[in-house]
């Protein structure tokens, strides 16, 4: 609630303003003439006070109360940056309308500024400024460079030319090649896609232009394109630039795909076609390199992704092994870490961590330590920060009755005795029955290497590892409950991709069923049209799948019923065990 009312605030400050200003000017028509580009570097570095717009004309007062006009090629695109800067803005009507200064221009004028200001608000967190600010290069003080980003060599490689172009093009134009301007990296969020956009701006040492595709799509149509040409404008202007556009896929969307007609889709229309004019329109001696960032290259219109225009695609996923160990390499560095800490051991544990998860970990692991009034960081905390990461805050109020508590035991100790036992399966790394998150006890189980591709035993080995917590419910205690369901859930999602996806069921073949996007972002996928026969028998291999995986986890625990006591005492005693701890209750048993 605290955003509207002071929203409200300003909303009527830039409207008493305007009126203020509006009586006392007095319309100079021979004043000195400003360069445009002086004016805006004067209002970038806060010099202006107040501005009347007239049409195109710009007259300006600046904080040594001289006057002077310039001339605009779009004054709407500068609005944001006027209300950023605390410029007084009063609007006067062009010369050509026959009617006088009205008081609902000076009223739209006010408005308009509220609602750009309250939509830039609106996007809330640390990248407030940069939709407002994105005509202004970002401070490249704290510069990054290339060795601040670790563990994707392969995109630093590529990327090399890039920064040679950048600091020099004579060498690629002297045959009269022609430039390469734009760079779409590609890959899931937190991967360090912005940080090596910054970083080519670092290595080359050339301003760095930044904003969010989001930025340019206005509720206005006509605003989007306009900005777009305004900052290219700019950009030409100091170039050798970069321009970055974060999530380009907000701009660059498929036009034939979703969201055309009216509103939203027309002003993309527009911004994406004013971005397309405006790459292809690069004279050869304007050294413009533009990098976009997306999750979404799926979703992207093929015009962007033709050649001169985001012609070089470099797809960046998350670290390999040793790429975890490098970039942990780098955030141990800023942190005190207890000697002897293995930040190897720390990189196999975590697959499929990004960068940026990464990055937090040892954040996370070092205010942790700091809370426990420790002198170092230790690999427990390390630990004890991952679980965070992966399974949710620890709920330790959490009132649970013995009885509750004793059938979590028994299910996790199904699901560890499983995977302790089928040949595929990852080892298991720590269970616990502290509820965590949303769940009232968790299975851990880390794969010895990073997985890119999953067999059929894998994955069925997977299924019955899930369902085996429901079965050993049902073996002790002869009922179920619904601390099941997530496995449910999760164990018949693998057996329909199973069917529909990898064709992994004899009766229906290699044949895929739905349509998967092909983004970064998991788990979008959606039946394609099938006959009804197909569609019975799509549903009979699902339920076979479930159903001989069910009798097999049944009979595995059925046969291991003193480990099962065993292991589940053991975790009502100490409520967490790792690996290690599960295997030695297991061979006194087993
Ligand atoms: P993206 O743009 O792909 O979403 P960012 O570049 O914004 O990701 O990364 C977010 C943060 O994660 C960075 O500021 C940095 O702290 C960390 N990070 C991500 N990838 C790396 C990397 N390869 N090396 C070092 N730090 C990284």
């Amino acid at each position: 609630m605290r955003y509207p009312v002071r929203n409200g605030c300003i909303a009527i400050g830039v409207l008493l303003i305007s009126f203020g200003l509006y009586t006392s000017y007095n319309a100079e028509n021979r004043l000195f003439e400003l360069g445009y580009s002086t004016f805006l570097s004067q209002l970038n570095s806060g010099e202006i006070k107040s501005v009347t717009l007239t049409g195109n004309k710009i007259v300006a007062l600046d904080k040594y109360n001289q006057e002077f006009q310039t001339y605009s090629p779009d004054v709407t695109a500068l609005v944001p940056v006027f209300i950023d800067k605390k410029v007084v803005m009063t609007v006067r009507p062009a010369p050509s309308s026959s009617s006088g200064p009205g008081l609902s221009l000076v009223l739209f004028a006010g408005i308009m500024g509220y609602m750009i200001y309250a939509r830039s608000q609106s996007k809330g967190g640390g990248d407030k400024m940069k939709g407002k600010n994105f005509m202004i290069p970002t401070d490249m003080s704290g510069k990054v460079m290339f060795s601040d980003v670790a563990g994707i060599d392969e995109a630093k490689d590529d990327l090399v030319e890039t920064v040679q172009f950048l600091q020099d093009s004579s060498g690629f134009t002297r045959l009269r090649g022609k430039i390469p301007t734009g760079v779409l990296l590609q890959g899931p969020p937190g991967t360090g896609k912005t940080m090596l956009a910054k970083a080519i701006a670092g290595e080359a040492g050339v301003p760095f232009f930044s904003l969010s595709g989001s930025d340019f799509v206005e509720m206005y149509v006509g605003v989007g394109a306009s900005r777009v040409r305004a900052l290219f404008e700019e950009a030409k202007k100091q170039a050798p630039c970069i321009i970055f556009i974060d999530e380009i896929d907000a701009v660059g969307r498929s036009r034939s795909g979703s969201g055309g007609g009216a509103g939203g889709g027309d002003e993309r229309e527009q911004t994406l076609n004013a971005l397309l004019v405006e790459m292809d329109g690069f004279e050869s001696d304007a050294t413009v390199i533009i990098v976009a960032a997306t999750n979404r290259p799926d979703v992207l219109d093929k015009a962007l992704l033709r050649p001169g225009r985001f012609d070089r695609q470099i797809t960046i996923l998350p670290p390999d092994v040793k790429g975890r160990e490098m970039i942990l390499e780098v955030y141990g560095k800023h942190i005190t870490l207890a000697p002897g800490v293995s930040l190897q051991a720390v990189a196999v544990s975590t697959p499929g961590f990004t960068g940026a998860e990464l990055a937090n970990l040892m954040n996370e692991a070092a205010l942790l330590a700091a809370h426990n009034n420790k002198d170092y960081v230790e690999l427990a905390d390390i630990e004890e920060s991952k679980d965070k990461i992966l399974m949710g805050a620890e709920r330790k109020g959490m009132v649970i009755n013995e009885e509750e508590k004793k059938t979590t035991a028994y299910h996790e100790a199904g699901h560890a005795i499983t995977a302790m036992l089928l040949p595929e399966a990852d080892p298991v790394h720590k269970i616990t029955i502290i509820p965590r998150g949303r769940a009232m006890g968790v299975t851990q189980q880390i794969p010895l290497d990073d997985k890119h591709s999953y067999s059929r035993e894998y994955l069925l080995d997977r299924i019955k590892i899930l369902l085996a917590g429901r079965t050993a419910e049902e073996i002790v205690f002869n009922r179920f409950t619904t601390g099941a369901s997530n496995d449910l859930q999760v164990a018949t999602s693998i057996a329909t991709r199973m069917v529909c996806e990898w064709g992994m069921s004899q009766a229906l073949g290699p044949r895929a069923y739905v349509a998967v996007d092909m983004g970064f972002l998991d788990g979008q996928s959606q039946r394609l049209a099938q006959s009804d026969d197909t569609g019975r028998l799509i549903d009979v291999e699902i339920n076979k799948i479930i159903e001989d995986c069910l009798q097999e986890a049944m009979i595995i625990l059925q046969g291991k019923e003193a480990a099962l006591h065993s292991l589940a005492q053991h975790l009502l005693e100490r409520e967490t065990m790792n690996g290690d701890e599960v295997s030695k209750v297991l061979a006194e048993v087993v």
